[in-house]
């Protein structure tokens, strides 16, 4: 029998509904297993039991703890339940920060513990059983969702009437398996880092008529590096241009990414060259939530940060 552990952290998957309507994470990693057919000798660690949009980096690393201890404990593979609005933010951290043989699967559900379309029962005993593969060793971290499985890098949060949940790179074969998954030089590590102790990045939009104050705020509140939501192929007004020149000068990294879901950056237009010509540096494809976790990454590994965006942004 395979050994997995199983950590549960809160999302939607463990939520029930109170009386007033409103879904809160109820329920704990024992019961969400109870009843499910598992061929697995399983451990649970209830870890938390929050929104996911309530999680910070510090919350990050005490999941990357949990797997650690899980691993050290003996699992052969782990399951992480979670919530799927930063579900994207946390695989794509521990990804970076995570090198075991063991394979770390996520999953969580589009739909609440105590609704008559419950996912989370299928999502987790699919999850369990890619944990419990052979194939998925040596993976590193994957996510199991809706009879998928996706890697980190580039996943994101989609939603939609038709319950897709997440747009990624499908790695899945038949069977609830794997499709030959990722050579270990196509999956990011940047170390054994600590998102809490990461310098702060923020995230800055740009839209019509937009100015530098966000981005004047951030830095004077500290952030080392910002990322730009710019628009279309990494464009910015004016005012967004000249704001992230002042502060590139003064040795703040400015990473460009792009409010199109599923487009990537390409300076190819006249603002676009121009916040490279101010210092900016491009992210090829990330969205501006992941392109957040990997500067915060790169920066707390000492990578070099152009380097690092233009090979895993
Ligand atoms: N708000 C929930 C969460 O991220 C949504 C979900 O899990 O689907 O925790």
């Amino acid at each position: 029998m395979p050994r997995l552990c199983v950590i549960s952290t809160g999302g939607t998957i463990a939520t029930s509904s109170d009386d007033d309507g409103i879904k809160r994470p109820s329920r704990s990693g024992e019961q969400l297993l109870s009843g499910l057919d598992v061929p697995a000798e399983v451990t649970v660690t209830e870890l938390m039991a929050r929104d996911s949009s309530q999680l910070t980096p510090a919350d990050w690393d005490a999941i990357g703890a949990a797997i650690d201890a899980g691993v050290r404990g003996g699992a052969d593979g782990v399951v992480v339940t979670h919530g799927t609005d930063t579900l994207e933010e946390t695989t794509l951290w521990c990804e970076l920060t995570y090198r075991g043989a063991a394979p770390v699967v996520f999953t969580g559900a589009m739909y609440s513990a105590d609704s008559p379309q419950a996912d989370g029962p299928a999502n987790l005993t699919a999850a369990l059983g890619l944990a419990a593969r052979p194939e998925a060793a040596g993976q590193g971290v994957l996510i199991s969702f809706d009879g998928r499985v996706l890697a980190p890098r580039g996943l994101y949060k989609a939603g939609g009437p038709d319950g897709v949940g997440f747009v990624g790179t499908d790695l899945g074969g038949s069977d609830g398996g794997l499709d030959g998954g990722l050579d270990k030089d196509q999956r990011p590590y940047l170390g054994a880092l600590s998102a809490a102790a990461a310098p702060r990045v923020d995230i800055v939009a740009a839209y019509p008529g937009a100015d530098a104050a966000a981005l004047d705020a951030c830095v004077r509140a500290g952030a080392r590096a910002v990322v730009v939501e710019a628009l279309g192929a990494g464009n910015a007004g004016e005012p967004i241009i000249d704001g992230v020149r002042r502060h590139c000068r003064d040795g703040i990294t400015v990473a460009v990414s792009t409010r199109v879901a599923g487009g990537g950056v390409s300076p190819g237009y006249g603002p676009g060259a121009a916040l490279v010509d101010a210092g900016a540096v491009v992210v090829p494809s990330l969205r501006p939530s992941q392109a957040r976790v990997l500067l915060m990454a790169a920066l707390a590994a000492g990578a070099p940060v152009a380097e690092t965006l233009a090979r895993w942004g």
